[in-house]
């Protein structure tokens, strides 16, 4: 998922019965291929699928992409995410609000903005699909089987499992860990937000502390969207960790072919909402 901002997280926890979602369309999509169903935006749908389709590599999507939804609740909040369509981690759907990813727009901060935001979800997808993640009834972490997601362990030689072993230390997880238990979620949303300020240097964006999750699929995103870095930090290694596979070098040239612009020196430049 991406959001901006954590304090927006708190907003929506406090607001979430009075800011309605309104769904735009479902579509099935099926080898790679969305199926026209009775709804009035087939078009729309069509559309948006396409725009994916161009950005994204294909193999991934059609794996294990099986639906799109359209939806809207206004400017910014949930701008759209990767979900599993059960409780395997084999079928996906994508979501996307068409307020946030408006892809007629000609405004170059909005289209960067929007491919910042499918790129960070396909993280998702190429973290957390079944040949990433062994399902399990575990609640709580059993450490030989390495870094526990909601979904399940990350299997060990997988994405996730190496870049937490290479940049989450023990006391660094366990402090997350103990903040992410929290079951009132406003005070959760605080306490990730003075997480991040704390380790400030580690993440390439506040969002990126919410969890190992998001710090992966960001990372991934300004791997993606940035030049090889030269700086030495943290938040520069996990850009760099991704170079050592040379699929994600592939997917990495792919997408940057097929965006409408590449950004300029975009980890420097970048801008917290
Ligand atoms: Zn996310």
């Amino acid at each position: 998922m991406r959001k901006l901002l954590l304090l927006i997280t708190t907003l929506l926890s406090i607001s979430q019965f009075t800011c309605a979602q309104n769904q735009v369309g479902v579509w099935k999509v099926k080898n790679g291929k969305i199926e026209s169903n009775k709804s009035d935006n087939n078009e729309l749908g069509i559309q948006y699928w396409e725009c994916i389709q161009t950005i994204l590599p294909h193999d991934l999507l059609n794996k294990y992409v099986l639906s799109l939804r359209l939806f809207s609740d206004g400017k910014s909040e949930d701008m759209g995410g990767m979900n599993q369509l059960d409780e395997t981690v084999a079928f996906w759907q994508i979501d996307l609000d068409t307020a946030d990813m408006n892809i007629f727009t000609r405004d170059s901060i909005q289209i960067l903005d929007y491919t910042h935001t499918l790129i960070h979800e396909f993280g998702h997808l190429l973290t957390l699909n079944s040949s990433q993640i062994e399902l399990t009834d575990d609640e709580t972490e059993n450490p030989d089987r390495g870094y526990l997601t909601t979904e399940g362990y990350a299997i060990k030689e997988s994405y996730l499992n190496r870049f937490v072993e290479a940049f989450w230390k023990p006391k660094l997880l366990q402090e997350w860990d103990r903040i992410n238990k929290k079951r009132n979620k406003k005070k959760q949303a605080d306490r990730l937000y003075d997480f991040y300020l704390d380790h400030a240097e580690q993440f390439v964006t506040d969002y990126a502390a919410e969890s190992p999750e998001e710090d992966i699929a960001e990372s991934w995103t300004f791997f993606v969207l940035s030049d090889q870095p030269l700086k030495r930090g943290m938040k520069y290694q996990k850009v760099k960790f991704f170079y050592q596979f040379p699929e994600l070098v592939k997917y990495r040239t792919h997408i940057r072919e097929n965006i409408s612009f590449v950004p300029l020196s975009y980890i420097e430049n970048f801008k917290q909402n």
